[in-house]
């Protein structure tokens, strides 16, 4: 038998280093998952590197790697890919830029970076849409409110750079900066100047913006300023259903990695309870992906979670996580017909409370898959499989091989 449907489920920094408060394992290794290690019994492990041997991955990196874009060759840097995410149909050329509803005082102080933690911030993006007009200097833009505090721009026009600097002051206290042409290109100044313009213009809305009145009245921090940060030139992706003759979705509560789902061509299915923290809803997650197989070739499910723990530097809460997390799963179990690779996007030591380089665990199971010796998914027991290392760029070509849909080099 050949798998038709393929479920690469990315555990996001769910490797690590050996902890001392738990007696020198891995948070992954001291936790009890038998729904993972007989996914690993079942299947052919081996280690990864999801960019290159030691190569820090960011989240964006790793998944593009993953899904066979190498960031060498396909990576535009974080805001296009949290814009699309977001919610904006980023096409090439366009800019694309992360933001913080922030706070800033009489004196134009920053006092809070993230303006008290605000959610709701859906009436303040459509007032920037309504108000705000970059057409004196050529430009359109897209505005679109995220979760909580954060929210996402892009500029569209001609001739626009991405190398430009940010205007967050990264701490307290400081005045927001203003934001500078990284280079002597004029397509960079141009950004620039578009950026310091709508920062002008929507800071002037948000001022005396109702929801900011009811918030001072109520003692909390009005979202009065927007940072921006992270710009990036959109680039052409090649489709992914072109690219492999397979359809597919994304299921993560991040917008960074449903960005880059979409980005490529993945449909974003979103489900109602994620969180993309440690009190996500699972179930509807691990539902929602297998509900996703009976209509899509191909579904990406990331479940964050561990690395949240791991960059707070908790092993034991990660180890805990990871618990929830393997009973949540159980039901792949049943899926017989699917070829399901489970992996990390990165490790995430609690000792380094950041991502690391060192390789992640990875798994691969279903028809055709040659089971090797190893029955626990850990970083250690995953190094003694049958795949041993690869990088993260070998998994979709591994992947389309063993259902079948691989072209033979050569003659
Ligand atoms: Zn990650
Ligand atoms: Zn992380």
């Amino acid at each position: 038998m050949i798998a038709e449907k393929v479920l690469f489920l990315v555990l996001d920094g769910i490797s690590d280093r050996p902890c001392e408060d738990l007696d020198g394992l891995t948070p992954l290794a001291a936790a009890r998952t038998p729904v993972l290690d007989r996914i690993a019994a079942e299947g052919v492990c081996g280690i990864m590197d999801s960019v290159a041997p030691g190569i820090r991955p960011g989240s964006d990196t790793s998944h593009l790697a993953l899904l066979g874009y190498p960031p060498q060759e396909f990576y535009t840097g974080r805001g296009p890919l949290e814009a699309e995410g977001t919610g904006i149909h980023m096409t090439a050329g366009m800019i694309g830029f992360r933001c913080n509803f922030a706070t800033v005082d009489a004196d134009g102080l920053v006092t809070d970076r993230r303006a008290g933690r605000i959610s709701g911030t859906e009436p303040l993006a459509e007032a920037i849409r309504d108000g705000v007009d970059l057409s004196a200097l050529g430009i359109e833009f897209r505005f679109e409110a995220g979760a909580g505090h954060r929210a996402a721009l892009a500029l569209v026009g001609e001739g626009l750079g991405d190398k430009v600097s940010s205007n967050d002051p990264k701490k307290e206290g400081a005045r927001p900066l203003t934001i500078r042409p990284c280079t002597d290109d004029p397509a960079d100044a141009e950004t620039a100047r578009a950026c310091n313009e709508f920062i002008r213009q929507s800071g002037e809305i948000l001022y005396g913006h109702p929801l900011n009145v009811r918030r001072m009245e109520e003692g909390l921090p009005p979202a009065n300023l927007l940072l921006i940060r992270g710009a990036g030139k959109m680039g052409e992706l090649p489709p992914f259903s072109e690219r492999y003759g397979l359809s597919g979705s994304v299921i993560s509560a991040a917008t960074l990695i449903s960005g880059i789902g979409k980005v490529v061509g993945l449909e974003h299915v979103p489900v109602p309870g994620t969180t993309g923290s440690v009190d996500s809803d699972l179930d509807a997650k691990v539902r929602t992906a297998i509900e996703e197989l009976g209509r899509k070739d191909f579904v990406l499910m990331n479940i964050k979670g561990a690395d949240e723990a791991g960059h707070d530097g908790k092993g034991i809460q990660k180890r805990d996580f990871i618990e929830v997390i393997d009973t949540a799963l159980a039901p792949l179990l049943d899926l017989k017909e699917t070829l399901i690779v489970v992996c990390a996007d990165h490790s995430t030591p609690c000792s380094v409370k950041d991502h690391s380089a060192d390789p992640v665990p990875v798994v691969i199971r279903g028809p055709g898959v040659r089971v090797d010796r190893t029955n626990r998914f850990d970083e250690v027991s995953c190094a003694e499989g049958g795949l041993h290392r690869i990088r993260g760029r070998d998994l979709m070509p591994i992947t389309l091989d063993l259902i079948n849909k691989s072209h033979k080099y050569g003659a």
